[in-house]
């Protein structure tokens, strides 16, 4: 079989211009080994950023394999709506173990536009039963919370919004990094807001925007004073992307409700959660004729083998000592990008943990430089995937300290490559 023929043919790729798709020669990916991805011509190349952002321990590992194997031999799926099983219960025990304090329940779904969506719909049912109309929310400026329609309203990023905004709620978007101004939409929108909902410490999508130590913290004073619930979107922070198991924990921070997903499988299997408190759970409890259940779940809500994936991977962080290894590799990819800050071609790095933004200066949209630097890096040997122009690295929790090492020099060997590319056909039209 062609695979690339047929790839041409019926696929359709997710964020993706398929015009300028099928003019690229594209990689079939075929096998994967710890940190690396191995394609269909038996290259390897580093996973820079991590299969998008979801994997933690490394690809097959043995110890989740093993997991999902065992759960294969028993059930590979079975629903959540009126039956339960043991791989839900056992990770929503542990979920709660991990989390900021006084998430005490586990609503499960399929993906971190689903958990935001979920948490959304609680936070404006809960209040509706409360007896109070607050039916508007603050997201941030830049804001990615997902691609499904309510995830996208409380979106703030104008590329992937402005399409669909007659069909998008209305929300109030206040400055990231600004408490100040969060202070101002709370105290001029009075008993109408349900709750604030922001990407804790990081806003990835918008290109790993960085907030100020002590906004988030300020954040949740203020949502207390007004008496509005605290949405945090860890489906990108999350499982010790920025160093803590959740970014909230820097801040000591325990938000209403916190979405997760991508690293909950370790970047295994579709699987998400939105974690709530026992208060805004116990405002959804009544008589059935009172009809205050919460009315959401996705056929493969809570899949077994993906509960049983994500509790191998909440496992292998204590047995592995994923985070307290971490730390030594956070520190030595400071010192890698350090020189890359200096590099001509590049604004401004910005990083927090093991999520990094390298954005590059003075290119046109056009020119695709983020692209451009992608492949660059690909014939190099490391996936990177950039958001415009800035050139994200978010590599495995797993990855050794060679291969961060390697995957640094590859990245700025590849933006050099675009760069000089770049001067010399401006040399070459002056
Ligand atoms: C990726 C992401 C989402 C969406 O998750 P999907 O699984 O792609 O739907 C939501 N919120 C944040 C912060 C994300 O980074």
């Amino acid at each position: 079989m062609d695979l690339v023929a047929a790839d041409r043919k019926h696929l359709w790729h997710p964020f993706t211009q398929q015009q300028d798709w099928t003019e690229e020669p594209p990689i079939v990916i075929e096998q994967a080994d710890r940190c690396e991805l191995i394609d269909s011509e038996g290259r390897r190349y580093i996973d820079g950023v991590s299969s998008l952002w979801c994997n933690v321990h490394g690809h097959r590992h043995p110890a989740i394999d093993i997991a999902v194997k065992d759960q294969l031999d028993r059930v590979a799926h079975s629903t959540m709506l009126g039956l339960s099983h043991r791989p839900a219960i056992e990770l929503a025990e542990r979920l709660v173990e991990i989390a900021p304090p006084g998430l005490t329940r586990v609503f499960y779904s399929d993906s971190g536009s689903t958990a935001a969506e979920i948490a959304l719909k609680m936070a404006f049912q809960y209040w509706h039963q409360q007896g109070e109309q607050r039916t508007r929310f603050i997201s941030l400026r830049d804001a990615y919370h997902g691609d499904t329609i309510g995830s996208v309203s409380v979106g703030g990023i104008d590329l992937f919004h402005s399409k669909y905004r007659p069909l998008l709620f209305d929300v109030l978007h206040a400055e990231p990094g600004d408490a100040a101004d969060m202070e101002r939409l709370l105290a001029s929108h009075e008993g109408e807001i349900a709750a604030v909902i922001v990407e804790p410490l990081v806003q990835g999508a918008a290109g790993i925007i960085v907030h100020p130590d002590g906004y988030l913290r300020a954040v949740r004073e203020l949502c207390d004073r007004h008496g509005v619930l605290l949405i945090c979107d860890e489906v990108a922070t999350g499982f010790g992307r920025t160093g803590r198991m959740f970014a909230c924990e820097h801040e000591d921070v325990a938000p209403d409700l916190m979405c997760v997903a991508k690293g909950i499988t370790g970047g295994y299997m579709p699987l998400a959660a939105t974690l709530s408190t026992e208060r805004i759970y116990e405002g959804f409890l009544g008589r059935h004729e009172d009809f205050r259940t919460f009315f959401h779940g996705h056929t493969y809500t809570g899949n077994p083998l993906a509960c049983a994936a994500a509790i191998a991977t909440l496992r292998l962080f204590d047995q592995e000592q994923t985070l307290e290894r971490l730390r030594e590799k956070i520190e030595l990819l400071g010192e890698l990008l350090a020189p890359v800050t200096q590099m001509h071609g590049v604004l401004e790095v910005r990083r927090r943990g093991f999520m990094v933004g390298i954005e590059l200066d003075g290119f046109p949209v056009e020119a695709r430089a983020g692209h451009q630097v992608t492949l660059a890096a690909r014939s190099r040997g490391a996936i990177v995937r950039p958001l415009g122009d800035v050139v994200v690295l978010m590599p495995p929790l797993a990855i050794t300290k060679d291969e961060l090492r390697r995957l640094v020099a590859i990245t700025s060997e590849a933006i050099a490559e675009v760069v000089a590319a770049r001067d010399e056909r401006v040399a070459l039209a002056a």
